[in-house]
Parts: structure tokens; C-alpha cells; sequence
């Protein structure tokens, strides 16, 4: 159509986002009832919401009349109260993706250009194009990030580098020091991404207090999610904590009410909710045992996760994937991640990792 050649080619030439398969659709495609269905596609906690959250958000029920508060102003006080930073350097989401694309419409634009990793999340590179900009993909090391082929990568046009630590969907790490160190190499003027979506799950030897770098690095932007430990995936709440600056740009271009009411309150309950963050946690910690435990029975080769999920090479991924449909089991195949041999499976509860180790099992012989 004529109206629609009008589009910019970087818009009309733009791939879209491939979920995971929903439930309710493979549940109508096999006639079966939702509930004899796996879903271990999307990263989402398997532990559901967090309960204070649900009684926050029911609280917030009779009030739906209104318009939200579009500063956020209490979840804010809440983050920085938490996180020990300035409220003029968080800025709300409608998911981290919302924030990501923030980052992205602020910075990029047509003659510029992005930085992000071969087998890295696929928003990065949807993001980057929708403004125009071109994105470089850096090979991969290992399934993770290069670094020094990254900061290589990084030319006069380069605005953004984006990030993802752990990464989705390798469940690959940078260790603090190494991150450091790439932050010293960068350009005061270009602005370092690192998306921690899955920061919460990271086991204590790992952490490290990357939010206090923001004093040291102003150019560094760390993203975080309430979809993945807090268990609001269904909700679309994240954050980006920057410079107070590049904060303001980003808020430049946020929708007013981007985030909603239930949203808002849900998140600042979820904030309180410590015992369901340490049950989140010690559950992932023992299903990825379980799990890894059951790939090395079946010989199969994983890459090492510290996220809520991990990538097992299967042979042909597709075919696989298909198989544990059948069976009632949906997994993420990630070939338009560059990896068609490998599935990625998120960590669920103890039944959960037991049918999808059966499945599997099964699938592997037809
Ligand atoms: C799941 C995920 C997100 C979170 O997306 P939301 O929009 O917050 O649901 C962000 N980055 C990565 C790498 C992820 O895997």
C-alpha cells in the first residue's frame, strides 16, 4: 500500500518482538485445559505475585476513575529510600522496555549509531532501529559479552551502548571489576546501558553496588524490572536509575501517565515484600540445580546461568520446541537470537522443572 511505502525504511523494515506462546493460544490449539499446560517461555516468577503486591493493587480498585500520578511520587520515595539514590534520578517505566526505549528516542537518531552484543536481548536492537539509528552488533565471546571488541566497536556516531547483565538469553555475567573497567574505557559522551533485569537473582558473591557507580560514571544508565523477582510480569513496571540529567531527557520523552495506578502501588508494596524476594530467590536457586542436574543426565551441554533461566542445547531447537508443545510444554526457542541448537527454559516450580525434565527426555527421541 502507497500510505504505508510513505514509512521510513527503518520503520517498515522492522522485525517485531516474538514472545513467548501464551497459555491460553496452545491450550486452544491442543484442546486442552490451561491448567495441564507448561509455560516456561517468559522469565516470569513461577512463585506468582507477591502477596502484598495483590493487596496493594486491591486496594487500588475503587480509585481506577482517576488518572494515575504521573510523577510516580510515592513509588520514587520508595526506590530511593531503598536504593540510596536521588528521586530526580529515577525515572518510571511501563516495563523496563518502556525505559529502554526512553534511552533509546533520547539518544539515538538517524547518522547515529548503537553498540550491543551478538546473542543479546532483542529489544536493543528493536529499539535502536525504530529511531533511525544503525545498530552494530559485536560478536559474542563465549555467549557473553566481548568487551573489548565492544569498546572497539564504539566510533565518533556511537550515542549508546546497551547492555545486559546477567544477559538474557545466554544468563551470562560481567563480573563488577571487569564492568568497571569497561566504564573507564567508554566515552565520557556516550551513554553505557546496563540492563539488570535479572540483578535480584544474582548470588551474594556476585552483587555488587552498581547503583552507587552512577556518582562516578554520569553517563551510566541502569534498568531494572518488577516482571521478573517480583513477579508483576502482567503488570509492566520498570526503572531507570541515571546522571539526574539523563534522567531529565528521558523523562523529555515518557508518556504522562505511562505507568499505571495498580502499577504504582504494587510496586511500592512489592519494594516491602523481603520474604517473597527471598523465596523467589532460594526457589531459583534450587530449581536451576534441579534442573542443570537433569540436562547432565540427559547429557546435554547448558551455558551456565545466574538469571531465572537457562539455555540447553538441544540439537534443532525448532523441532524440539515443537515436540515439548505436544506434550504440553512451552519453552523459548531462540534462533532469531542466533542460536537455533539451544532452547531457553526458565527456571518454575519444583513440578514444573520435573514435567518439562520429562518432556524433554522424551522429545529428544521424537
Ligand atoms: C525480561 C527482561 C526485561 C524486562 O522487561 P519488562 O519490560 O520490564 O517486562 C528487560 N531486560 C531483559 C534483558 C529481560 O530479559
Amino acid at each position: 500500500m502507497d500510505l504505508c511505502d510513505r514509512a521510513p525504511s527503518y520503520i517498515r523494515s522492522i522485525a517485531p518482538y516474538q514472545p513467548g506462546k501464551p497459555i491460553a493460544e496452545l491450550a486452544r490449539e491442543l484442546g486442552l485445559d490451561e491448567s495441564g499446560i507448561v509455560k516456561l517461555a517468559s522469565n516470569e516468577n513461577p512463585l506468582g505475585v507477591s502477596p502484598m503486591a495483590a493487596a496493594a493493587i486491591a486496594r487500588v480498585l475503587a480509585d481506577l476513575s482517576r488518572y494515575p500520578d504521573g510523577s510516580g511520587y510515592e513509588l520514587k520515595q520508595a526506590l530511593s529510600a531503598k536504593l540510596g539514590v536521588a528521586v530526580d534520578r529515577i525515572v518510571l517505566g511501563n516495563g523496563s522496555n518502556d525505559v529502554l526505549e526512553m534511552a533509546a528516542r533520547a539518544f539515538l537518531s538517524p547518522a547515529t549509531n548503537a553498540v550491543y552484543a551478538q546473542h543479546a536481548f532483542a529489544v536493543y536492537p528493536l529499539a535502536t532501529q525504530a529511531t533511525g539509528a544503525r545498530g552494530i552488533e559485536v560478536a559474542a565471546r563465549e555467549f557473553g559479552h566481548d568487551l573489548d571488541a565492544m569498546s572497539a566497536a564504539i566510533d565518533a556516531d556511537t550515542r549508546l551502548v546497551f547492555i545486559a547483565n546477567p544477559n538474557n538469553p545466554t544468563g551470562t555475567f560481567i563480573e563488577p571489576r571487569a564492568m568497571r573497567a569497561f566504564l573507564r574505557r567508554v566515552p565520557a559522551n556516550v551513554v553505557v546501558v546496563v540492563d539488570e533485569a535479572y540483578q535480584e537473582y544474582l548470588p551474594a558473591e556476585l552483587q555488587a553496588d552498581t547503583v552507587a557507580w552512577l556518582g562516578e560514571f554520569p553517563n551510566l544508565v541502569i534498568t531494572r524490572t518488577f516482571s521478573k523477582i517480583y513477579g508483576l510480569a502482567g503488570l509492566r513496571l520498570g526503572y531507570a536509575l541515571a546522571h539526574e540529567s539523563v534522567a531529565d531527557l528521558m523523562n523529555r520523552v515518557r508518556q504522562p501517565f505511562n505507568v499505571n495506578s495498580m502499577a504504582l502501588a504494587a510496586g511500592q508494596a512489592a519494594l516491602d515484600d523481603e520474604a517473597f524476594v527471598r523465596r523467589s530467590r532460594e526457589a531459583n536457586f534450587a530449581g536451576m540445580a534441579a534442573l542443570t542436574a537433569g540436562f547432565k543426565r540427559l547429557e546435554l551441554p547448558y551455558i551456565p546461568s545466574v538469571g531465572n533461566f537457562v539455555t540447553v542445547r538441544v540439537g534443532d531447537g525448532g523441532e524440539v520446541f515443537r515436540r515439548l508443545l505436544r506434550r504440553g510444554v512451552i519453552v523459548r526457542p531462540i534462533t532469531g537470537y542466533g542460536l537455533p541448537a539451544h532452547l531457553r527454559v526458565t527456571i518454575g516450580t519444583e513440578a514444573e522443572n520435573a514435567r518439562l525434565l520429562q518432556a524433554l527426555e522424551e522429545s529428544l527421541d521424537g
